[in-house]
């Protein structure tokens, strides 16, 4: 395959085609450099060299009803993580200051529930207004994930000043089922829906490493399309000790890899964001930075991760460099 014509393609915004898409997942030894080069040329047409840098927050942890089989909150995890409720407002604002502090430029909280109560929507609300008004946070993107919502909630997220909410999409809808008992794939996408429906910026990606087919992912890649998802987080597996896939095999660095090209390929406009389980890529880490243009610092939902000092390192090491608030 020459994927040059993919990228060009991608640049006209033109969607590939199916057997297109699947020779990104394909790819033999000798087309990964001709590839991830095909995914920097996209990237470097809509976001040139820069690393937007994010920072999460765990704002209610360990006590989720739903048994999504990779989650280390979930009601089936055995996982010895933190258990608490909703924080006060107080305690978010104060780590949107952290992520000031760490140069990031968004700042994403997450709850462990199915889906925010109003109660907590009117909580998250105080905070990000208080985020918000505050000259030295006040450049923050702001992203929530909430769980299911329907659009009075995500109106009144948007009220408050939230920029973007997220919610995975995880896999492919014929693999869903397989993942999680509790909700469907047709519930996600009725949240994204609305989320779009009350004007904010939608957020969804997925994971790599849950036994899903190469048709799985290709499904989930055209799925954030169709729904025209500006924002695709993408997670390689943790195997968490005491979660259901726990012993999962591993995925190799090429697959991640292969898997963020496609994401960049398929979705051309969207931000492409490295998440959780970047950092076991290993030596082929910094290469995450030829499709994604995106990055979280200093640990994920349950599981630490490389502070911002050391992913600068490295970022500046492989010729990009962090982004800048706009308003600074
Ligand atoms: S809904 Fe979210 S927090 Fe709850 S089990 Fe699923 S992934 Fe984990």
């Amino acid at each position: 395959m020459d994927f040059q014509l993919l990228a060009q393609k991608a640049l006209r915004d033109e969607s590939l085609s199916r057997d297109e898409a699947r020779s990104i997942l394909t790819a033999s030894p000798d087309e990964f450099e001709p590839l991830l080069d095909a995914a920097l040329h996209v990237r470097e047409f809509h976001f040139g060299r820069r690393v937007k840098l994010c920072l999460l927050l765990n704002a209610q942890s360990g006590i989720c009803p739903e048994d999504c089989s990779y989650c280390s909150q979930s009601k089936i995890s055995n996982a010895p993580v933190e258990k608490y409720r909703l924080l006060a407002p107080e305690k978010i604002v104060a780590r949107a200051g952290e992520a000031v502090e760490a140069g990031a430029t968004r700042f994403c909280m997450a709850i462990a529930a199915r889906g925010a109560t109003q109660r907590d929507i009117e909580q998250i609300g105080h905070a990000v207004e208080q985020i918000k008004s505050d000259p030295k946070t006040a450049h923050l993107e702001i992203c929530t994930s909430l769980g299911l919502l329907n659009e009075q909630k995500c109106r009144d997220l948007k009220a408050a000043g939230v920029d973007y909410v997220n919610h995975n999409l995880n896999s492919g809808p014929n693999f869903y089922p397989k993942i999680c008992s509790t909700h469907t794939f047709s519930d996600r996408l009725d949240t994204l829906r609305n989320v779009q429906s009350a004007g904010l910026s939608t957020c969804a990606g997925g994971i790599v490493g849950l036994g899903e087919t190469l048709d799985d992912l290709l499904d989930m890649a055209f799925a954030l399309r169709e729904l025209g998802v500006t924002s695709i987080p993408i997670n390689v597996l943790l195997r968490i000790k005491g979660v259901s896939l726990e012993n999962n095999a591993p995925v190799t660095g090429q697959h991640a890899l292969q898997a963020m090209c496609l994401m960049r390929l398929t979705n051309p406009r969207a931000e492409v964001r490295a998440a959780a389980g970047r950092e076991k890529l290993g030596d082929l880490q910094p290469r995450v930075l030829w499709p994604a243009n995106s990055l979280f610092v200093d640990g994920y939902l349950t599981t630490p991760g490389e502070s911002a000092a050391v992913v600068k390192q490295w970022v500046e090491a492989a010729g990009f460099y962090i982004e800048q608030p706009v308003a600074a």
